[in-house]
């Protein structure tokens, strides 16, 4: 009996598998068959791989809840067939997708791990190489016939993280991702070592359930001195307008003036929920702390906790997604559902 892991390799474009135009120099996805010519190591590696990829590969930037419900969609078509998954993606919007699958993938058994490079693997000093097989190798690791990781994650520059707890923090180094508010839940070194007291609790439901179906009407609002009732009035206004993340000072906090807490005041009353997100890279919301604060709490402000914004974007669209009830919104959002907050 063969009981080698099957890990399904989802190709959706980034840096990795990109290479340089002759006629312009930037850089453009190129044809999936070559990632494994670059890598011929992966036939080392004690697992067989399959790989799917984007029709159109694309770079990250263009992200959409659309490609986010194809990746969802292909990890659901293949989930009985495969022990584990690692999609191939771009850096640059990597957290929003981690954050956003966590969600749309509930009672996740088996490993979706997502990577990718600071530079394309046909590159002499790539960094696409160690961080694809490291991700492969994690990806099919499984203990008493049950993987070892059963969530989404991002494995980038010798550390698996939390992929909802992730922001990327440097378009230069090759350590391009932290996780400011979780530790990380492996380190490659000489040796894997698994922090496996931060993982989620393995899931006892063995019954994947995708959703694919998010809500756009959503927007982030970052706070800085000098923002104008004007500016903050148009975007409450918005018609088709669900939802805010607000990214406020420190622990929470914002001006106190009465324009702006008035016009937090109508927004909630008009039935738009406002999430309170921290603009600091570390840290937690604690409405109440401040008096900065306090007015916000008292109007029923969501507090995001520590949630990173990407976790609380995706989270906004996922709750709406699934048309949850009024009265059920704040509570459950106040909720870790996949392990995004504390
Ligand atoms: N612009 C690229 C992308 O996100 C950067 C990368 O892959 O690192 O697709």
């Amino acid at each position: 009996m063969n009981t080698k892991a099957k890990i399904l390799l989802v190709y959706t474009g980034g840096t990795i598998g990109m290479s340089k135009d002759f006629e312009t120099g930037a850089l453009k996805a190129f044809d999936f068959s070559k990632l494994t010519y670059y890598t011929p190591e992966l036939k080392q590696l004690d697992c067989e791989i399959a790989s799917i990829s984007f029709v159109n590969p694309i770079d990250s930037s263009n992200m959409n809840p659309h490609f986010w419900a194809k990746i969802a969609l292909i990890i659901e078509d293949n989930y009985a067939t495969f022990d584990g998954f690692v999609v191939l993606h771009g850096s640059d919007t990597m957290s929003y997708t981690a954050s956003a699958l966590s969600f749309m993938l509930k009672n996740l058994s088996k490993p979706v791990i997502l990577t990718g490079s600071q530079l394309p693997i046909g590159d002499l000093r790539t960094d696409a190489k160690e961080n694809l097989i490291t991700a492969i190798q994690m990806a099919s690791l499984r203990e008493n016939g049950q993987a070892v990781i059963q969530e989404v994650c991002l494995y980038f520059e010798y550390k698996l993280f939390r992929g909802n707890r992730t922001t990327k923090v440097n378009a230069e180094h090759f350590k391009a991702f932290s996780s400011p508010n979780y530790p990380s839940l492996a380190e490659s070194g000489v040796h894997l070592k698994w922090n496996s007291d931060f993982f989620l609790p393995k899931t006892l439901s063995s019954k994947l359930i995708v959703q694919s179906v998010l809500d756009t009407n959503v927007v982030i609002v970052k706070l800085f001195p000098g923002i104008s009732e004007k500016v903050l009035k148009a975007i409450l206004s918005i018609p088709t307008l669900k939802g805010v993340i607000l990214e406020t000072y420190g622990s929470g906090n914002a001006t106190t003036e009465k324009w702006f807490l008035e016009l937090l005041q109508t927004a909630i009353h008009n039935g738009l929920h406002i999430v309170n997100v921290t603009q600091c890279s570390g840290g937690s919301v604690q409405m109440g702390h401040y008096e900065t604060s306090t007015e916000m709490k008292k109007l029923g402000v969501i507090s995001g906790k520590d949630i990173t914004t990407e976790a609380a974007v995706t989270k906004l669209m996922y709750l709406l997604g699934k048309n949850t009830a009024p009265q059920d919104f704040k509570n459950l959002f106040e909720t870790s559902l996949r392990g995004e907050m504390i």
